[in-house]
């Protein structure tokens, strides 16, 4: 590392990147279970797709656990940012189990809309096609706001032009808040050129934090040799970031968890870096890699914005 030593690195950091302000309030309602009832509290599923986070968590009093069966009689209970099944619920209040829901708020926001859609499955429901990722616990959480069958997932393109719903008049469409802004878009015009009556939100349910930091990587990549985006590899927002990141232009595109997964051979020759994060990783990790990146070049680091963000979740009302 000597021999680098003084070699220049330009550095384009994206602005917004980093926490959401569903991942902060997230957060927020372990560390405020914590304070208010004690260790342990029990969390269901990564609180948010990031070890950094979960680590410190634990640190603190936290419990991850998968299933609430891992959860004892008299524990206390959160929900992650990305939504449960209803059956989740029904099964704390079965087992009364203390449970607090830390469901973002955007997220909570496209249960409601499939609610509305199906509309009890009366003789106004729409049978509804959810464009989202198989097996990402915010589709299986959405999916499971209604009975099996009401809800048929859309992948890819693909999917969304061979669909062959039972009565096309009758069809909604809703989203997952993480997707790829540009993917999506086509895959709508797919579902609305084929199905003319299709209702859904005026574009997508993809939220402002996904569609900015989408926006302000695209600005960087065409002039980055590299971009990495600091996420994690099961973070959907963050592995968005850097399929966009490649297609708008950077030469090369890169997750990367934390400093420790750096690679730092994936520098050589690169004369200008751009730097993100997903929407789950702390800004801290940003800091300690320009910190040792500084130990190894000199640094000029240009950080451009493309939106200011003031968003902010209360707390939900047990803890609010
Ligand atoms: Fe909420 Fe968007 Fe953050 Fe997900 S990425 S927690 S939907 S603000």
């Amino acid at each position: 590392t000597d021999a680098r030593h003084g070699r220049s690195l330009k550095v384009l950091l994206a602005g917004p990147r980093g926490f959401c302000a569903g991942v902060d309030r997230a957060i927020r309602v372990v560390e405020e279970a914590i304070r208010r009832y004690g260790a342990p509290v029990y969390v269901r599923h990564e609180i948010v797709h990031n070890r950094t986070v979960v680590e410190e968590l634990e640190a603190q009093g936290a419990i991850f656990v998968e299933e609430l069966d891992e959860v004892p009689a008299d524990g206390h209970v959160v929900f992650s940012a990305h939504g449960v099944p209803k059956t989740v619920p029904a099964e704390a209040e079965r087992r009364n189990l203390l449970y607090l829901d830390a469901t973002c708020p955007l997220v909570s926001k496209v249960h409601r809309e499939a609610e509305r859609h199906y509309a009890a499955g009366g003789p106004d429901s729409r049978h509804i096609l959810m464009i989202g990722h198989a097996g990402h616990p915010e589709v299986v959480g959405t999916m499971g706001q209604l009975p099996a069958g009401a809800v048929t997932l859309i992948n890819d393109a693909d999917e969304a032009r061979s669909v062959q719903p039972a009565d096309p008049s009758m069809l909604a469409f809703i989203t997952q808040t993480t997707l790829s802004v540009d993917d999506t878009a086509e895959i709508v015009d797919i579902l609305r050129e084929r199905f003319p009556l299709i209702e859904g939100p005026k574009r997508e349910d993809i939220c402002y934090a996904t569609t900015n930091r989408q926006e302000a990587v695209k600005t960087i990549a065409p002039e980055c040799d590299l971009v990495i985006v600091i996420g994690s590899p099961n973070s959907s927002n963050s592995q968005r970031l850097r399929e966009v990141a490649e297609r708008s232009g950077a030469a090369r595109a890169l997750l990367v968890p934390r400093l420790d997964a750096l690679d730092w051979s994936v520098l050589d020759g690169v004369g200008t870096l751009g730097i993100t994060a997903g929407a789950s990783a702390p800004e801290a990790l940003v800091q300690e890699m320009l910190a040792e990146m500084a130990k190894r070049y000199t640094l000029c680091i240009e950080e451009r914005i493309v939106k200011e963000e003031n968003v902010t979740f209360r707390l939900p009302a047990p803890l609010g």
